[in-house]
């Protein structure tokens, strides 16, 4: 006799959603997870009060009215709206790029003006058909806000050159003729009040839970102690990396307590040149307001995956997304195995995206 009907790799988002959903329908679920706690990279710890985000800052965002009520049954959100700030050489510059950014670049005061500097900074890119993440910048933005905002931010981020990325990357950021400095477009944002390791807490009520265990131990263990497997870790490892290696990008945090009240003004600041080796740093407290006479902040230092470190990027370009079709091929075929989430996938998905993948799988269990 099987003990579980699912054994789920990865306490994160989407091994905690498919578990909760699963359970609802009368499965007994198994969650293991390689690292020391539950809740994946929206893992968040309490210091003294301030809910630091240990894997980088996580805010909520979707346009996806079920998944946001889905997600409120668990914590209840309160009205962060995410706002960076760009540095660049000593100048600050509102993010996303909007009217507040074309003021600061170019002392543009409408949206007029803003489009008639566009309009001369893309000029000599205008008949480009544009095909990667540079000539894309270039063709939209123009030369300053790729040189100031995006080329040296970028590459730092994914290790590459420009011209080797593919566009997809930054059509994530809104580009606007009006004085909104909101990052996002969506519908619906917020930070849950208490942190998110109280939403995968819940989300896992009812789940037996082992952390600090790796599938692939485990499994060999194990053999027979379920009858399905939902695993959310790197799919080229599952498959023993039989059609290559994917590529992923990684990052190391440098996480620290400062006396002051009040490090930076704001929960993110980009750091957009090159020669700054980390690409932003967050200031916890900001994302709830908290009031203490001390701050947490941490830099994040993108870097290349290697065998040992954390994948948190999937770089998906035309070769990596060859391979994966390999792997997703092979996926399609298995009777009791399902892959999910950002590893599993190998997708750049946002939270609300793995909510909704997560949802739409656990839809056909019966
Ligand atoms: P994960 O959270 O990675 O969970 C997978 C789990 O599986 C991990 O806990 C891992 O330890 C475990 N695991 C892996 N292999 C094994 C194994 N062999 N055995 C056992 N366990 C294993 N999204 C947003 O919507 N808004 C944001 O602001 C935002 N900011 C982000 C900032 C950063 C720096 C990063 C990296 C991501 C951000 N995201 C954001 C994306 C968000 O983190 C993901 O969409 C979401 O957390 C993915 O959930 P998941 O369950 O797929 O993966
Ligand atoms: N980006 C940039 N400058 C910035 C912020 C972002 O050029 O100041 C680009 C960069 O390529 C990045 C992408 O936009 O990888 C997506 O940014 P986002 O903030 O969504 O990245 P994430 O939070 O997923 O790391």
């Amino acid at each position: 006799m099987m003990k579980y009907n699912y054994l789920i790799a990865g306490a994160g988002l989407f091994g905690s959603v498919f578990a909760h959903e699963a359970m609802k329908k009368g499965k007994k679920c198994l969650v293991i997870d390689k690292r020391s706690h539950i809740g994946g990279n929206v893992y968040t710890e309490n210091q003294d009060g301030i809910n630091v985000h240990v894997y980088g800052a996580h805010i909520f965002h979707t346009s996806d009215k079920e998944v946001w009520d889905y997600i409120n049954q668990f914590a209840e959100f309160n009205n962060y709206i995410n706002s960076p700030v760009a540095y660049y050489k000593g100048e600050l510059y509102n993010l996303p790029f909007n009217m507040n950014t074309f003021y600061q670049l170019w002392g543009v005061r409408t949206p007029e003006e803003a489009k008639q500097k566009i309009k001369e900074q893309t000029s000599e890119y205008h008949n480009m058909n544009p095909s990667n993440l540079e000539e894309h910048a270039l063709s939209l933005a123009g030369r300053d806000i790729y040189e100031k905002l995006i080329k040296g931010y970028t590459e730092k981020q994914w290790g590459r050159n420009c011209t080797e990325l593919a566009a997809f990357i930054i059509k994530r950021l809104p580009f606007r003729f009006t004085f909104n400095n909101n990052y996002f477009n969506d519908h619906y944002q917020g930070i849950p009040v208490g942190g998110y390791t109280q939403i995968i807490s819940r989300m896992l009520d009812g789940a037996d839970i082992m952390t600090n265990t790796d599938y692939f131990d485990f499994i060999e263990k194990n053999p027979d102690i379920a009858e399905n497997i939902v695993f959310t870790g790197m799919i080229d490892e599952f498959y023993n990396y039989r059609f290559g290696a994917l590529q992923y990008r990684s990052l190391k945090f440098e996480t620290q307590r400062i006396e002051t009240e009040n490090f930076q003004g704001n929960a993110v600041i980009n750091y957009t040149e090159k020669e700054i080796p980390y690409t932003r740093i967050i200031e916890h407290k900001h994302f709830e307001g908290c009031d203490s006479k001390f701050t947490v902040i941490s830099k994040e230092y993108p870097c290349e995956w290697k065998p040992g470190a954390e994948p948190y990027y999937p770089v998906n370009n035309e070769e990596n997304n060859r391979i994966y079709e390999k792997y997703r091929k092979l996926a399609d075929k298995e009777k009791n195995v399902i892959f999910g989430g950002r590893l599993g996938q190998y997708k750049y998905y946002d939270m609300d995206k793995v909510i909704r993948s997560a949802l739409d799988i656990t839809d056909g269990i019966d």
